[in-house]
């Protein structure tokens, strides 16, 4: 085993702090990855404080993890020692259900290994997520990163990059498509860019007015206030599609309204409560909402070939693994310009 400085929570109350575990020696078909930068999702923060429920302590967060290929088993083929690797929320899946032959890991029927929160296949092992130094993964679920994207800013892609790109690809987002982004956070600031370079117009809905200049640098052609009522009524009926980021409650049935005539509403902000949705806000105008997640380990490579491809990654805030507390209540409060990542070299200064 090797054992790994990593930062964890021992509860849903507790600070991150310093915590040791252990990975396993790479198989054959596994991946050693030395890593260099973790972004810090949302979803940590949702997982870390336990509001989705089931939470697994102690809990070493982080699925936005680019690392430095150290070690390769003998029949790993996509990976070589020295290249740089991503690994994202899914770190092992059965490889054989219906789901799996799809390339929908994430849904695998006996139910995927997430990077952390979760267990290996086994269903004893308890996985442990990229607040850490090191990470042993089958090859299957690293990701390469392509040359010309920066390592800091590519880590979020491996959530937030794909998360986004899923549905803008699922709902066939192209040229001159109105596009509605709801909130700007770590997901919805790569939600504008990548639908702004599939040359859809893109409005972004935000509860920040303080944010306006930030959206249209990013990409976004118009911005609206949703605390203003009247912004509900003046895009009525306007969008084919709306990507909705938010993490918090806020009510579906108004955005629903901006719909055009058989547009779509996907959900990828996981508020902790359910909302209510009034069957009329679908029924009048053949409206549909959605759901996605994340996305498979295919889609996520073609995201990040996209992404280098057109000069896309995510505009981050580097920080020591020290400040990891704060960062979360930065997130909470809105404070994140547009995602922060771990610098992982401040673990190993802590560590010595
Ligand atoms: P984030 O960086 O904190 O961004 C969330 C944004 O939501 C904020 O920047 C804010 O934008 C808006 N917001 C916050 N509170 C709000 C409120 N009360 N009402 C309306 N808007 C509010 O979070 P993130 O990392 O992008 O994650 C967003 C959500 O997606 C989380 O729930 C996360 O768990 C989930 N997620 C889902 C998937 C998936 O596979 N579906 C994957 C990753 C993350 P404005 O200031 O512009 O309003
Ligand atoms: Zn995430
Ligand atoms: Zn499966």
């Amino acid at each position: 085993m090797l054992k790994t400085p990593a930062y964890a929570a021992a509860h849903a109350h507790a600070p991150l702090v310093p915590f040791t575990i252990e990975r396993r020696e790479p198989g054959p078909h596994d991946v050693l990855i030395d890593i260099l930068y973790c972004g810090v999702c949302h979803s940590d923060l949702h997982q870390a404080r336990d509001e989705w429920g089931g939470a697994i302590f102690p809990m070493v967060p982080g699925h936005e993890i680019v690392g430095r290929v150290t070690r390769v088993g003998a029949k790993v083929t996509k990976l070589a020692v020295g290249d740089l690797a991503g690994v994202g929320c899914v770190v092992d899946s059965c490889r054989e259900c219906d789901a799996c032959r799809r390339d929908l890991e994430e849904f695998c029927e006996k139910g995927s290994a997430l990077t952390y929160n979760s267990t290996e296949m086994d269903r004893k092992t308890p996985t442990y997520g990229g607040y850490s130094k090191r990470i042993v993964v089958a090859e299957r679920f690293a990701l390469k990163i392509p040359a010309g994207l920066d390592a800091a800013a590519a880590a979020p892609l491996l959530c937030a990059g794909i998360t986004t790109y899923s549905p803008l690809r699922q709902y066939n987002c192209k040229q001159g498509d109105r596009v509605a982004v709801v909130g700007l956070g770590g997901l919805g600031h790569m939600a504008v860019k990548l639908a702004a370079s599939m040359g859809a117009e893109v409005t972004l809905l935000s509860t920040s007015p303080s944010k306006e200049a930030d959206a249209r640098r990013l990409g976004a052609h118009a911005f609206a206030v949703t605390k203003d009522e009247s912004t509900f009524t003046r895009l009525a009926g306007r969008f084919d599609l709306i990507i909705d980021t938010v993490s918090a409650p806020h009510d579906y049935n108004k955005y629903l309204g901006t719909l055009r005539i058989g547009g779509t509403m996907v959900l990828v902000g996981v508020p902790p409560e359910p909302a209510p949705v009034a069957a009329m806000s679908l029924i009048w105008g053949n409206k549909r909402l959605a759901g996605s997640a994340i996305g498979g380990m295919i889609e996520t490579q073609e995201m990040l070939d996209y992404c280098a491809a057109h000069g896309i990654a995510s505009d981050i805030e580097l920080i020591p693994i020290q400040q990891i507390d704060a960062a979360y209540e930065r997130l909470l409060a809105n404070d994140v310009r547009y995602r922060f990542v771990i610098d992982m070299a401040s673990l190993e200064s802590a560590a010595t």
